[in-house]
């Protein structure tokens, strides 16, 4: 008898006590983020957007606010399967004839984005990554199993040396030792790159995405030095690590580390290479030259543990002018003209505050229209380039290239509701600096009527007057005007401008570009982009064997042309076709 209370005891033990702690470790060990966004998801709700101090600044050149805030529940955007999508966890009903089955490996493998993503993440804890397939159309451009295979294995490798490891701590420590003694590099577990912010947040994005294909190809972790400006912006992109430099870190400073430009790399010994070095691929007047894309200067950077690399440019361009890269690229990207459209969807998912502001906005202004038009104008100075001049060039190019209809005589007030619900609607998206552009466009389409029958409303959700630096709210509604104009079905983006990069590539849309009106005035006032690519504004200027300056690109380099947009930049294209 005393035997069987002491067994009840036990059982007793271990079901109340002993199994709740069981799972509520392992709960705590898989939602460790390790990182800023560590905590922020808990019990937040899509839609919830007055729980926030926080509101995009959106009404006063809004059209019309006749659609509410609407939950998921109701969400009608691109992916009519969603609709019934309450969590993320639910099955959305793809049509009657599917196997449940087939739902779930379809659902899985559109939230996987064909593989490109890892499953295993915490969904609380970075909504997005689950739910973009919802909003995005479905990519025609599919990751190839080389790259699929890249990525896990980068997983691996940053899972093992990633910040906090111990790893990368024994790594540091050895690194900073012997920082400052350039006799010999130190000999680490892994080796890294710390990439530093430059410009505005569309270059930081491409920078980033270049900094890690570059750890790609080099076997090196990628590790971002992030202020308070990112916070919110953006989830942690890999399984089970962070890519988060720690605020205490010693490397938090890259002043003092030896510059690579400084270097004579031609005649380096492996005697004097330093632990770590300073690569400054930013484009600066006086920095003319840069033997970054040389396979000798490659292949003595491989040698030195920890490379800081600053450059606030798209430089994957340069990696197709090093021939010891050009195997491992071929097979990772047998289609040239996608790569950062699989490396954005890849790193970039907007944090749950982010996400918030996206699904809020897209679903009380956006996900009603029948078509979303895109227009992103960039006026870098409104004093060399006049607002009327660049309003009449975005009209000149909508409405001649029949992107928004033209308008005629006064609106007719008097349509029944039955033709309301017939009538076509398209929606359209400004994002700028400057509120004269949404307006308008606002008060033309207002007070007229369409020639179309189209219903057209404007939405613009800020207007910051100008760019800001280390300002987060203005990084966070900047991020959610990037990823918004992603969502787009049509889109106009400004040359030169990466805000636009970062939309077209992130939503697959080739853009129409706004030239500069005035110095381009013998060009057309807009005209179709040709890849999703972006720019390399400010490329290598000579070849790597006998120092001359490229003359040819086009039959010098397989795949790269000059840019449309910025005629002095490169950019990656198909040639084949
Ligand atoms: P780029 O200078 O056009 O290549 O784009 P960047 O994103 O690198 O830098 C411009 C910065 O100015 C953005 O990151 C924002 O901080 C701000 N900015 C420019 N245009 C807009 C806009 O349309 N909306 C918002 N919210 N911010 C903008």
């Amino acid at each position: 008898m005393e035997e069987y209370s002491m067994r009840l005891k036990i059982s007793f033990i271990v079901s109340f006590i002993a199994l709740p702690i069981v799972f509520m470790v392992t709960l705590m060990y898989q939602n460790s983020s390790f990182g800023l966004f560590e905590g922020f998801s808990k019990g937040m709700a899509i839609g919830g957007m007055n729980q926030k101090n926080f509101t995009i600044g959106v009404p006063n050149v809004t059209a019309n606010n006749e659609f509410g805030l609407r939950s998921l529940d109701n969400f009608e955007g691109r992916n009519k399967s969603a609709v019934k999508i309450k969590s993320s966890k639910s099955i959305p009903l793809t049509n009657s004839t599917s196997t449940p089955s087939k739902e779930i490996n379809d659902d899985e493998k559109d939230k996987l984005l064909d593989g490109l993503l890892v499953s295993g993440f915490d969904e609380a804890s970075c909504i997005s990554r689950s739910q973009s397939h919802f909003y995005h159309k479905p990519s025609p451009h599919k990751p190839s199993p080389y790259l699929i295979s890249k990525l896990r294995k980068y997983e691996e490798l940053h899972r093992k040396c990633g910040p906090n490891t111990r790893a990368y701590n024994k790594d540091m420590k050895i690194i900073a030792n012997s920082k400052n003694n350039s006799k010999k590099s130190a000999a680490t577990t892994c080796k890294y790159i710390i990439w530093l912010p430059a410009n505005g947040l569309g270059n930081q994005i491409i920078s980033m995405a270049s900094s890690f294909l570059y750890a790609l190809l080099t076997d090196r972790v990628l590790v971002v030095q992030f202020g308070k400006d990112k916070e919110g912006l953006f989830c942690e992109p890999f399984l089970n690590s962070t890519w988060l430099l720690p605020e205490n870190s010693s490397f938090w400073d890259a002043q003092n580390v030896v510059t690579y430009q400084s270097m004579e790399m031609t005649n380096t010994s492996n005697e004097y290479l330093p632990s770590a070095m300073y690569v400054d691929l930013k484009y600066s007047p006086t920095n003319d030259e840069r033997f970054f894309h040389c396979d000798h200067n490659q292949f003595l950077l491989s040698k030195i543990p920890l490379l800081f690399l600053e450059a606030g440019q798209y430089f994957v361009p340069s990696f197709f002018m090093t021939p010891i890269f050009k195997d491992e690229l071929n097979k990772m990207f047998p289609e040239i003209t996608s790569i950062f459209h699989h490396l954005g969807r890849y790193l970039f998912h907007p944090a749950n505050e982010a996400w918030e502001l996206i699904t809020s906005f897209y679903q009380q202004h956006l996900a009603k229209a029948n078509e979303r038009v895109g227009l992103q104008i960039r006026v870098v100075n409104p004093y060399s380039t006049p607002h009327q001049v660049v309003m009449n060039q975005i009209l000149n190019c909508t409405l001649e290239n029949k992107l928004l209809p033209k308008v005629r005589g006064t609106k007719n007030m008097s349509v029944s509701s039955s033709d309301k619900n017939k009538t076509i609607k398209k929606f359209v998206l400004v994002t700028s600096l400057f509120q004269q552009y949404g307006k308008n466009l606002t008060n033309m389409y207002q007070n007229k009527s369409t020639v179309t029958g189209e219903v057209i409303e404007v939405y613009q959700p800020s207007s910051e007057k100008e760019q800001k630096f280390g300002d987060n709210k203005h990084n966070l509604k900047a991020w959610v005007e990037m990823y918004l104009l992603s969502l787009s079905d049509v889109l106009v983006t400004t040359y030169q401008s990466t805000f636009g990069y970062v939309a077209k590539a992130l939503g697959n849309s080739i853009p129409w570009i706004l030239y500069n009106p005035v110095h381009n005035t013998n060009k057309e006032i807009c005209e179709r982009e040709f890849t999703l690519e972006p720019c390399y504004h400010y490329p290598p200027l000579h070849y790597c064997d006998d120092g001359k300056v490229i003359q040819d690109v086009a039959s010098s380099f397989h795949n790269i042309r000059h840019c449309k947009d910025f005629p002095f930049g490169l950019k990656l294209v198909n040639t084949s076709v």
